[in-house]
C-alpha cells in the first residue's frame, strides 16, 4: 500500500489544483484580484478556526467554488482528494440549474442542516465576501444590490451559528463594518 500523503502536501496540491482551474477568473471588485486569493483567504480563515487540526476543511475551502465556477466536477474532486473532501464541496455547491434567487433562498434554508465543516466554511466564505464588499466593491453592483447581499449573507450565517464562536464574532464585526460603510455611501448618495 502507498504511504499516506502528508496533510501539508495535500493542502498545497489543492491550492495548485484550484489555482489552475480558476486561472482565468478574477474577483468582481474594482481591484480585479485573481480569484485564487479569495480561496486562500477562506482557507486561512478555516485553518485558524479549526486551529490547523482539520486538513479536510482547509482543502475543501480551497476547492469550494470549483464545481460551481469551473469545468471540474465532484467526481474530479473525489478522485484527486477523496470522498470526504468531495462531500463538503458538494454541500457548498449550489445547483447551477436553478435561478440565482432560488439558489440564494435554498442556501439560507439549508444552512441549519449543514455539516459542521460546511457551516464553518459558509461563515468564512461570507466574511471573505463582505470584506471584499468593503475593500473592493463589485463595480457593476449598485448600493441596493450590495445591501441586499449583506442581508442575505447574514441570513445564511445566522443559520450556521452555534459551533464557531470566534468565526461568528468575526462575521458580526465585518457585517457591522460593511453596513456602516453602505449607510455612509447611501447618505452621500442622498445629498
Ligand atoms: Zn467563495
Amino acid at each position: 500500500m502507498d504511504a499516506p500523503v502528508p496533510a501539508l502536501l495535500r493542502v498545497l496540491r489543492a491550492a495548485d489544483f484550484a489555482a489552475r482551474l480558476h486561472r482565468d477568473q478574477r474577483r468582481k471588485g474594482e481591484a480585479r484580484e485573481p480569484y485564487v486569493n479569495h480561496l486562500i483567504d477562506v482557507a486561512c480563515r478555516v485553518a485558524r478556526a479549526s486551529a490547523g487540526e482539520d486538513p479536510v476543511v482547509v482543502i475543501a475551502a480551497l476547492l469550494h467554488d470549483v464545481v460551481e465556477d469551473t469545468p471540474a466536477g465532484l467526481a474530479d474532486v473525489a478522485a484527486a482528494f477523496g470522498e470526504e473532501v468531495a462531500a463538503v464541496v458538494a454541500e457548498l455547491s449550489d445547483d447551477p440549474a436553478l435561478a440565482k434567487a432560488e439558489r440564494k433562498r435554498r442556501q439560507a434554508e439549508a444552512a441549519p442542516g449543514a455539516s459542521g465543516r460546511a457551516k464553518m466554511l459558509r461563515i468564512a466564505d461570507k466574511i471573505s465576501n463582505l470584506q471584499s464588499l468593503i475593500d473592493s466593491p463589485p463595480m457593476n453592483w449598485d448600493l441596493a444590490r450590495r445591501i441586499d447581499y449583506a442581508h442575505w449573507a447574514k441570513a445564511v450565517v445566522d443559520g450556521c451559528r452555534g459551533d464557531n464562536p470566534s468565526l461568528e464574532a468575526e462575521f458580526d464585526e465585518t457585517y457591522a463594518q460593511a453596513m456602516a460603510c453602505l449607510e455612509r455611501a447611501a447618505a452621500l448618495a442622498e445629498r
